[in-house]
Order: structure tokens, then sequence, then C-alpha cells
């Protein structure tokens, strides 16, 4: 069938609008008709570094849709279906076999090649391969494949209009607020700082509130983005800018240093800071994608005296399947107000949706896809 899609043809290149040819499903494979999709950090990197991606590509990976046609073998969503997609995964290997597939031995095999295992294209451009897949979706087009892996079905109960919101908790959101209750996991009153408030950041700002933690810092340089960590639940906000010693505010809010600390923001000096933040056993996460071999020092004596611990942390550590529909709970409750980060744009407006994330303009932009009339 004929689709429409974004395609990076090569890098810092503009993503151009284009109709190609997708296959239809294998015996394993979903169609899935977009109706949102968020854009996340790491469809940008993508364009703008040479690696590791292949081009052309459709990038893409926080979709929201409806399934149109699955595979013979799949059983676990049928047509009609509003589905979220997240991340993929092999499957096989020994992180996959515990349960923790956001750590799966081909993790860039299955998110970032760009192609199904055997090595085919099922989208093509003028008869020439189109690289999709990305992060076993390809989000940025009309209509993707995914599989039963990354897709996880949404409840009758979510309205229309929440809908089009849920496309981020496949990955940007769910990584924030997965580091938070997944991982660091706060008891309550415990405190919290957050480096960076962008998507991520916020997104563990809003579930360490809704979980309870006592202080909650939020640090960060952009004051509007500081205005709405504290809209969302930040007890206390840092403007770097204005704090020449973040580390040494931190333990005067919270007397003897965070009980935990999450960077966001992929600086390996923002994560030291977000160490030497933290009292005796913090924990500090970081999830923020660094520079390939970006190295970090720390005071090796201070983290053993201390007994901190440093955790990088993938995709929240989420089970998709059993995480984004805790989240769409907590938001239906009104515990996660995802709309407060959200500004809309119509899928024709990708780069100025992607020029707006990258400014710092809007926190997470989210693409809707115009319903065909037929
Ligand atoms: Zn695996
Ligand atoms: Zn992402």
């Amino acid at each position: 069938m004929q689709v429409q899609a974004a395609v990076l043809h090569a890098p810092q290149g503009a993503l151009a609008l284009e109709t190609l040819a997708l296959e239809t499903p294998r015996d394993d494979e979903i169609r899935v008709r977009l109706v949102a999709t968020g854009v996340c950090h790491t469809d940008i990197a993508m364009i703008g570094r040479p690696f590791p991606v292949q081009k052309p590509i459709v990038l893409g990976h926080e979709g929201a849709g409806i399934v149109e046609s699955v595979g013979r073998s799949v059983t676990k969503v049928k047509p009609g279906d509003r589905v979220v997609m997240s991340y993929n995964f092999c499957g096989e290997c020994p992180s996959c076999h515990d349960h923790a597939t956001s750590y799966c031995h081909d993790f860039a095999g299955t998110n970032f090649v760009g192609l199904r295992k055997d090595g085919s294209a099922a989208l093509s451009l003028g008869g020439q391969s189109v690289r999709h897949n990305f992060f076993g979706q390809s989000s940025f087009a009309t209509h993707c494949l995914c599989t039963e892996k990354n897709v996880v079905k949404v409840p009758d109960e979510v309205s229309d209009q929440t809908f089009e919101l849920l496309g981020p908790l496949g990955c940007g959101i769910q990584t924030g607020a997965g580091a938070v209750i997944n991982v660091l996991k706060p008891q309550l009153g415990q405190s919290l700082v957050v480096f960076g408030a962008g998507a991520v950041g916020l997104a563990g700002v809003m579930a360490a509130k809704a979980i309870g933690v006592g202080i909650l810092i939020a640090v960060d340089k952009v004051p509007q983005r500081l205005a709405l960590a504290r809209e969302l639940g930040a007890t206390h906000t840092i403007d770097v800018s204005q704090t020449p010693d973040v580390a040494t505010q931190i333990k005067r809010i919270t007397g003897h240093g965070a009980h935990f600390s999450l960077d966001t923001t992929g600086i390996p000096a923002v994560t030291r800071q977000a160490l030497d933040a933290l009292g005796p056993r913090g924990v500090c996460g970081f999830v923020g994608g660094a520079a390939v071999g970006a190295e970090l020092a720390v005071d090796v004596r201070d983290m053993m005296i201390q007994g901190k611990t440093l955790r990088g942390i993938v995709e929240g550590d989420a089970n998709a399947d059993v995480f984004i529909p805790t989240l769409i709970q907590m938001h239906l409750q009104g515990l996660f107000p995802l709309e407060k980060l959200v500004r809309m744009y119509a899928f024709e407006q990708i780069n100025e949706a992607i020029a707006d994330s990258k400014s710092g303009a809007t926190v997470k932009p989210i693409l809707k896809f115009t319903t065909p009339t037929t």
C-alpha cells in the first residue's frame, strides 16, 4: 500500500514528506495507522549524527494508532484496537528471558538497524529500499509495521482526545517515570533531585510527586521549564545559570544531601553534580544519551565512604506491557498530567516541531495525523 512518511535522506537534513510503498504485514507483523506520534530527543540525535542509523530511514518511535491489519500468527491485538508502540527487543537473549528487555543484548540491532531481522525492508521509495523498523516501528509515517513484542493495547475507557497524548509513554515518558518508579523507588517523604526539566525529567517529577516524594528539586537553565516543574510538584527549583555550586545548594535544601538523583541531560559533568548532590547511601540514576565514548570522572573515595550508587537506566527499566497501562491509569486519575508537557502539531509540521524541541520552545511535541476520509 501507499503511505506518507517523513524520510531522512542525509545527516543534518530536513525530513522530506514522501509517498512510499509499504509491504503487507508478514505472519508476525501488525500494521498500525498512526493517529499521533511524539518526537523524542533520540529521533533528533539520529538526524544530527552520522551514526548509528543508515539512511534513508523513517524515524519516529512514540507512535499511537489503530491496528489496521495483522499477520496470521498475531493474537495480541486485532484490527480496530487502539495501541501505543514502545521499544523493540529480541526476546531470546539472557536479559529478555529475565524480563529486562530494555537491556536486550541486541538492543542496537533491534532498534537502530532499520531492517527486519532477515535484512529485508518493508518500505520502499521508487523501488529503492528505505530503512524503517526504528525502535520496531518508524512512526513518522501514516502507517507502520510493528510486532506483538512492542505493541500495547489502550483500554477502551480512554477518550480519543486522551489517546492522542499517549504515544510518548512508549519512550520518553516511560524513561523518566520508570527511572523513578521502577529503579530509584524513593520511599514516602524521601528526597529526589531531577537534573534537566525536559520531557524525560518532568515525567520523573510527575512520577515522584505521584508516589509521595518529600523534597523534590528540579534543576535546569530554562526558567519556563522550572516554572512548569513547580506546577507539576517540584518543591524547589534551581536555575543553574544563577547558581555556581549546585551540589552545595542541594545539600543546603535537603540537609544531608539527596536520597536520590536523576540526571536526564546526557552530560557527564551534570551526572557528576547529580552524584555529588547525594547524601550517604544515595543513588544516582542517569538516562540521557551521552556522546559515544564520553567519560565520567567520579570522586572514588567519596563514593566508597558514602556508599553511593551510580546506575545507568534504559527506558526506565519498563516492561511496556505492564508500565504503559500503569501510567495510563495514573493519568486518568489526575496523578500524571501529561498534557501539560505537550504541544500538538500537524504531521506536516514535523520539521517545525523538531526545531521547537531543539530550541526548548516545546517540551514534548506530538504530531497529529489527519484522519483519512475514505
Ligand atoms: Zn534480547
Ligand atoms: Zn525515545
